[in-house]
């Protein structure tokens, strides 16, 4: 195996094809424009609709998530009956570009979300969690580049995220620290690029992600509290945002080596939060508000089930967190008498069926039972509409049965039901009709329990010198993009077509 040049591949984590598109249109994103002039711009779409949260997994390990299972942090692990922290001691998280790195290819992966620490024989620069959005722990090898890092150009300065309710003073602050973070990890990698020249780049940039989820808009603060310039920067932060890292694309391209190949990618968007996925499981149940007033131990027990409960752990000290997230899930349910139940999600609304064979204490009969179980919550779930404009809420719910195959090794820890919602957001309803005519009405402008005014649309893009080979019946995904990187580090092809053999045999035969 030999390189064939160097390959720069940049990921604007969650930069909105929507968005991209217009501001190509208005030339806002000149690099990103070149990009797109000379090699066009592909749009990519999840490898399995509805687990979209799953996208970096699968690019990745170069794998669909019924192969790796890693479909969100906290993942659903029946043979203990008990949600846990996604880990690859039981998942699977093996990088599409080992065998680069085993054939003595030199890399550097730089804030790739959710790749782990190579270890001490690495023999390239890996930096993760220096300003990436998910939380991941700062590690750097070698060991002895972090100081070297840090004497140049400071500690990192993307801040920790902030889950739950918002302030403008903090969104200021995320949005100055998020425009510093782009410009010191554009100066990083410049510097990486032209002391280290790598065969592989491969750099993720956090801040259109970060940034995306709480300034989408100003929807989750009181603008009746703000002076006009601070709304005036707030309004912009985005446009701010994304102009930055252009320019951060623009950087690394300038310091690449003559005749490098770059592209620069999304593997997911972003758009308007709805904020359904806080009242799943009462769409779910369905029961008129009357029924579900209990005794204060039953809605503590349903308080502590809630997905927005799971979720909001984050807040913890992950230690903690992660012990009480395990006594809570495992005993969130009367499992004698649950059929199903909602698991947390950051980005759509996911169902577990309590099968039997497949969970501890599964009710539910494989087969005609389990099938018309999934049919009835999702007519459920479809039927479910806002009182006001009377226009359903939920876009379309996915049998993940349908989508992954039964003999997928990580078929058994997916849900079995992806709710995807339409873009109508929850403080912008008064209430919704439920499926057989019951009513939960809330006072207009109701916020989201994340903070969040922004959330993740399905589909991300891919501009520049990519070769992403194009099936002919779907959208590329993030697995025909490793593939496509890999590709192009071994050696140039034309777009192949899109049957192909798997990347390992492609590279033992290049
Ligand atoms: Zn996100």
């Amino acid at each position: 195996m030999h390189a064939s040049g160097s390959s720069i591949w940049i990921g604007l984590d969650a930069f909105d094809l929507v968005e991209l598109r217009l501001r190509l249109r208005q030339g806002d994103l000149p690099n990103l424009a070149r990009l797109a002039r000379t090699g066009g711009l592909t749009r990519l779409a999840p490898d399995v609709p509805g687990l979209h949260q799953s996208v970096w997994r699968s690019f990745v390990n170069g794998r669909p998530v019924g192969d790796h299972g890693w479909y969100f942090s906290k993942v659903w692990r029946p043979e203990h009956g008990r949600l846990e922290c996604a880990d690859p001691s039981w998942l699977r998280l093996e990088p599409f570009w080992q065998p680069l790195a085993d054939a003595g290819l030199r890399l550097a992966l730089i804030d790739v979300p959710h790749v782990r620490d190579p270890g001490p024989t690495f023999d390239g620069v890996f930096l993760g969690g220096w300003q990436a959005h998910d939380r991941h722990p700062l590690e750097v090898r070698p060991a002895t580049l972090l100081g070297e890092l840090t004497a140049r150009f400071g500690p990192p300065v993307m801040p920790p995220e902030h889950y739950g309710p918002q302030q403008s003073g903090e969104l200021r602050r995320l949005h100055r620290l998020a425009l510093a973070a782009l410009d010191q990890i554009a100066r990083v990698a410049e510097w990486i690029l032209r002391r280290e020249r790598p065969d592989l780049m491969l750099l993720a940039l956090g801040a259109p992600h970060r940034v995306g989820h709480y300034l989408w808009d100003l929807s989750q603060i009181d603008r009746s509290r703000l002076a006009p310039e601070e709304i005036r920067t707030l309004d912009r932060a985005l446009d701010d945002v994304y102009a930055a890292a252009d320019r951060a694309v623009g950087r690394i391209a300038a310091a690449a080596p003559p005749g490098a190949r770059l592209a620069a990618f999304a593997l997911h968007g972003m758009g308007p939060n709805p904020g359904w996925n806080d009242l799943l499981p009462r769409l779910l149940d369905g029961q008129p508000e009357a029924r579900r007033r209990r005794s204060l131990r039953a809605r503590a027990h349903g308080l502590r089930r809630s997905p927005l409960v799971l979720n909001a752990s984050r807040l913890m000290p992950p230690a903690i967190a992660d012990v009480l997230r395990d006594v809570w899930s495992a005993r969130m349910h009367h499992w004698s008498s649950t059929r199903f139940f909602a698991l947390p999600s950051e980005t759509g609304g996911l169902v577990r069926i309590n099968l039997a064979g497949r969970e501890p204490l599964g009710i539910v009969e494989p087969g005609a039972e389990y099938e018309d179980l999934c049919a009835e919550l999702a007519a459920r779930l479809t039927a479910v509409t806002d009182l006001e404009t009377g226009e359903p809420i939920v876009a379309r719910v996915n049998f993940v049965d349908q989508l992954v195959p039964p003999d997928a090794p990580f078929r058994p820890y997916l849900p079995d039901l992806a709710v995807e919602w339409r873009e109508r957001r929850i403080g912008d309803s008064v209430g919704l009709r439920l499926a057989g005519g019951a009513t939960l009405r809330w006072p207009r402008g109701r916020r989201t329990s994340s903070g969040r005014s922004g959330d993740h649309r399905s589909h991300g893009w891919v501009v520049g010198d990519a070769d992403v080979p194009v099936p002919l019946d779907r959208a590329p995904s993030g697995v025909e993009l490793a593939a496509a990187i890999l590709d192009g580090c071994v050696q140039r092809r034309p777009r192949a077509a899109p049957q192909r053999a798997p990347a390992a045999t492609r590279l033992q035969t290049a």
